[in-house]
């Protein structure tokens, strides 16, 4: 996979010669590059801002040294037609903004399939909102994603939280394909993943479950099976609202339905909005 990042902080990205990334770049499964946006720039200042049209606070990123840099790597410079073997592997341009839609798993199992990435980084209030809309009139896969409901100063934390999201799914990225089977968010049913433990199994008068240690792999399994179930109900009740009912075994209808979970329709509801439905 080929990774293209403009920022105006490249050195930020440094970071990613490390660990697993860092790994996955010597063994030529990644070729990453950082790029600057100021060596786009035409002024002594290498200016890559303005203020806002219509007034008010901070400045704005300028479209036109951004579209100066993206046409360059994008290869829009290039006249000829592209052939089916270039849109098929045609980039995609992802601009982070904590106001577009939420960053989750699913887009990064699906950017995981794609062969090149461009990223752009913002700063400031951000780039101008025609940046994105040029490219998608340009028939390029532009994504927005934001990383979480806050605000960051510049998009390139975003983009490593983005990055290593993807890249862990490539085939041959982790040293044990199977540590990314199991996961939260994972799978046609996504849901936490359960609690996890190590030795000793006594650690400061905190015991491991002892079902754990009782090597017998189906009890084990469903062990996990409840504790995901348990913590995704707790926490992210959404996500067991999302479950298809269909693809629940006995085992896990009896667990929510200890949980407070109606799982006789098609998706798990909280059985006190089913009851009250049933009253109306
Ligand atoms: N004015 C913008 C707003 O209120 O929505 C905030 C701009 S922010 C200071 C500058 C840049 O940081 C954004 O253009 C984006 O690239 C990045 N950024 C900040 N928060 C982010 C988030 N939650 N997710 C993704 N990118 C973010």
């Amino acid at each position: 996979m080929r990774i293209d990042i403009v920022s105006v902080f490249p050195e930020y990205f440094h970071n990613l010669d490390l660990s697993l990334l860092g790994k996955a770049q010597e063994h030529g499964l990644l070729q990453v590059q950082a790029h600057d946006l100021r060596d786009w720039t035409h002024d002594i200042h290498h200016s890559v801002d303005d203020t806002p049209v219509g007034g008010g606070a901070g400045m704005v990123m300028q479209p036109e040294v951004w579209a100066e840099c993206l046409d360059e790597l994008l290869g829009m410079d290039d006249a000829a037609e592209p052939t089916k073997a270039e849109q098929a592997s045609a980039p995609v341009l992802i601009l982070p903004n904590p106001s577009a839609p939420l960053f989750t798993q699913r887009d990064a199992t699906e950017l995981s399939h794609a062969e090149h990435l461009i990223f752009g980084c913002g700063r400031y209030e951000g780039y101008d909102a025609r940046l994105p809309e040029y490219y998608r009139d340009q028939h390029i896969d532009v994504r927005e994603y934001s990383i979480g409901d806050y605000v960051l100063n510049g998009g390139e934390v975003a983009v490593c939280v983005m990055l290593e999201a993807i890249t862990r799914l490539l085939p041959g990225f982790m040293g044990n394909p199977n540590s990314i089977v199991e996961e939260s968010y994972t799978g046609a049913q996504s849901l936490l993943e359960h609690r996890q433990y190590t030795k000793p199994a006594l650690w400061r008068g905190h015991e491991a479950p002892p079902v754990l240690l009782s090597g017998d792999h189906a009890k084990v399994d469903r062990f996990r099976r409840d504790d995901a179930l348990t913590r995704t109900s707790e926490i992210r009740p959404d996500l067991i609202e999302a479950l298809n009912c269909a693809e629940l075994d006995k085992a896990d209808r009896k667990t929510l339905m200890s949980l407070g979970w109606e799982v006789s329709g098609t998706h798990p509801k909280p059985l006190a909005d089913a009851h009250m439905k049933q009253r109306a």
